[in-house]
């Protein structure tokens, strides 16, 4: 089951999006340069950066020998493509190295210049924030109450109900927008809880983001994030097939049930706690670097961010996996420690992945304490990503590994969104507070 899945097709890296990117205005955020604005179509120049191993292996190939290496810094490579060469350039990548995606596309030098001189880890974190596990009441009341039924569900619709879920097609938009009303349909007794696409200059695909305003430390944001598109082969034809049930509805469903959970107790945290699911992740996350930029740009205070990206195939000896790079060292040192605290049957390890591995990577370059908990090890990940067979059926139609991340990902969330201990059932600090003692037995 270990062995990687080589597509075994190689397409002319022009072919695939350019017949679908005519018009297209920016990628990576940044609004603040001044060419954001100018329109894209399948010929514009803009810039990635990925990994050195990457990009030896890509430049390798005769599709991509035009590639050139600009620049290097620290194994990351900055080179020039256009804008129409990013589908087949994923494809390639996910081929050579098993990554998803595997680079961060920029509109400018410049962008890509800043993304080339971040550190490969950053232990540093913002506000001096220190992660401590207080909430063990809530934690273990609240997890009881996370059902297998529904993540499987939302895993379903997300991989049978679209032909796929690309960026550039309307099923892309469609299967955001179908987010966005299950989220609703969460917060519909939480009129302070908003649920908004957030859309992206030039792409058709918006992100899902969900925000519970926190009642103490509104200011203070936590992120539980994943990516909602898909791709797989033949990316030029609308109808496409790519299912992604794996990756990524299965992150998508965690985050799902998390939120149902978290709204449906009237769970009400101290810091602000927002659950997104991002767009067009898979040609060099756009909708995350959008996000993520424009944070950074206006100076929000992020305390913590988790990814999920690959939930339900159980491919390694331990249950889960942390990536080491591109990652927020301590942010991960804890993440062990509520695996070790709250399911302490599972067995935990961590793994490098490279450059660019996921929505993290983006949050890691704007300076934010990031981390990733993989399905598996790298390299032993679901066999069946990025292709038509990346089905429900294929994870055997069993939601258990990710059921795994849905309670990983509710105690981070009640941990981290609560930095001042909450008694169990009185004496509440906050009267904001006070509801819980009737919602929770
Ligand atoms: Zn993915």
């Amino acid at each position: 089951m270990r062995a990687r899945n080589h597509h075994r097709r190689h397409r002319p890296l022009l072919l695939a999006a350019s017949r679908v990117a005519v018009g297209v205005a920016l990628l990576s955020a940044a609004a603040a340069a001044p060419a954001a604005a100018s329109p894209l179509g399948p010929g514009t120049e803009l810039w990635i950066t990925l990994g050195a191993d990457a990009f030896d292996l890509l430049a390798g190939q005769a599709d991509h020998q035009g590639l050139e290496r600009l620049e290097e810094q620290d194994g990351v490579v900055l080179t020039q493509v256009r804008f129409g060469d990013l589908a087949g350039l994923s494809a390639s990548l996910h081929e050579s190295t098993g990554r998803c995606a595997g680079f961060l596309a920029h509109r400018t030098l410049a962008q890509a210049r800043a993304a080339l001189a971040v550190p490969r880890t950053r232990s540093s974190l913002a506000g001096g924030v220190s992660y401590s596990i207080n909430q063990t009441e809530w934690v273990t009341s609240l997890e009881a109450d996370l059902d297998k039924p529904s993540i499987l569900a939302t895993i379903d619709h997300l991989s049978t109900a679209y032909h796929n879920r690309y960026h550039a097609y309307s099923s892309g938009a469609e299967a955001a927008e179908w987010i966005r009303d299950l989220w609703r349909s969460y917060a519909e007794t939480r009129p302070e809880v908003t649920v908004e696409l957030v859309s992206h200059p030039g792409i058709n695909q918006p992100s899902v983001v969900l925000t519970i305003p926190g009642s103490t430390f509104p200011d203070q944001h936590v992120v539980l994030g994943g990516h909602l598109d898909s791709v797989s082969p033949g990316t030029s034809n609308p109808n496409f097939l790519a299912p992604g049930a794996d990756d990524n509805a299965s992150g998508i469903a965690v985050l799902g049930e998390i939120a149902r959970v978290v709204l449906a107790a009237d769970f009400r945290p101290q810091r602000t706690v927002q659950i997104m699911g991002y767009a067009a992740e898979e040609i060099g996350l756009v909708g995350s670097q959008d996000i993520a930029d424009g944070y950074e740009a206006a100076g929000r205070d992020v305390v913590a961010v988790l990814q999920f990206d690959m939930t339900d195939y159980f491919g390694s000896v331990e249950d889960m996996a942390f990536l080491s790079d591109y990652t927020n060292a301590d942010l991960t040192a804890f993440l062990g420690q509520l695996v070790d605290t709250y399911q302490p049957v599972l067995a935990w390890t961590t793994s490098a992945c490279g450059y660019g591995c996921s929505d993290h990577a983006a949050w890691h370059r704007a300076g934010y304490p990031a981390s990733m908990s993989a399905e598996a090890r790298f390299g032993q990940h679901n066999p069946a990503i990025h292709s038509t067979s990346d089905t429900l059926a294929t994870l055997g139609h069993n939601v258990d590994h990710a059921f795994k991340f849905a309670r990983l990902g509710l105690s981070f969330l009640i941990e981290i969104g609560n930095p001042e201990r909450f008694l169990f059932r009185d004496g509440f600090e906050t009267g904001s507070t006070e509801a819980w003692s009737q919602s929770v037995p």
